[in-house]
């Protein structure tokens, strides 16, 4: 028997040589080994190894994606919506029926920054946004106005939009959002 290190805890434990020479991962107990295989860092490090962040900001899922287009990930063998891991992971619990959604619109998004927690009206407002743009209307240079303008305000405050995702919606440029939020533009519009 030999002496070897727990590869959760550090205690000591003995290990046959046979034993050492077919592993190179030993635990004195199961609780151990769960929390090594399915502890909150474990699980951090392997859901990060498969994103690709981009310079948008967006952290895109290289993983596996359901038939909507939402990366899945699994965690003892079930699977699970990468949008909503990410809100446990980063931002902590998740009451049920409350929803994950995303401020960027990129489905397989799971940067946590670009996620807010909504009701199912939330819901519903980011679906008619994403229902206008799958149908493909396309207003070349469309153009703000004042009550535009309100909206854009509001939504950039309501802190569930990010301004690329208020300029898709607009169907404007994300500097001509900037400008508005900044006020540079429309700087007479209460
Ligand atoms: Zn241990
Ligand atoms: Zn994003």
């Amino acid at each position: 028997m030999q002496l070897i290190l727990c590869s959760q805890c550090g205690l000591q434990i003995h290990r046959s040589p046979y034993q050492i020479a077919r592993s190179s991962i030993f635990f004195c107990s199961n609780k151990c080994h769960t929390l090594y295989k399915y502890g909150p860092e474990t699980i951090k490090k392997r859901f990060l190894s498969k994103i690709e962040k981009q310079s948008d900001g967006c952290w895109l899922w290289k993983g596996v994606k359901n038939r909507k287009g939402y990366g899945q990930f699994g965690i003892d063998s079930k699977m699970l919506s990468c949008h909503r891991v990410s809100w446990k992971l980063y931002r902590g619990e998740l009451p049920a029926g409350v929803h994950v959604l995303h401020k960027c619109d990129v489905r397989n998004c799971v940067n946590p920054d670009h996620l807010f927690l909504g009701t199912n009206k939330d819901n519903v407002i980011d679906s008619v946004h994403k229902g206008r743009r799958s149908q493909g209307i396309q207003h070349f240079r469309a153009k703000l106005n004042p009550d535009k303008v309100r909206t854009i305000r509001k939504m950039f405050r309501s802190d569930k939009f990010l301004k690329i995702k208020i300029a898709r919606h607009f169907e404007v440029a994300v500097g001509t959002i900037k400008a508005v939020l900044d006020g540079i533009t429309w700087k007479h519009v209460e």
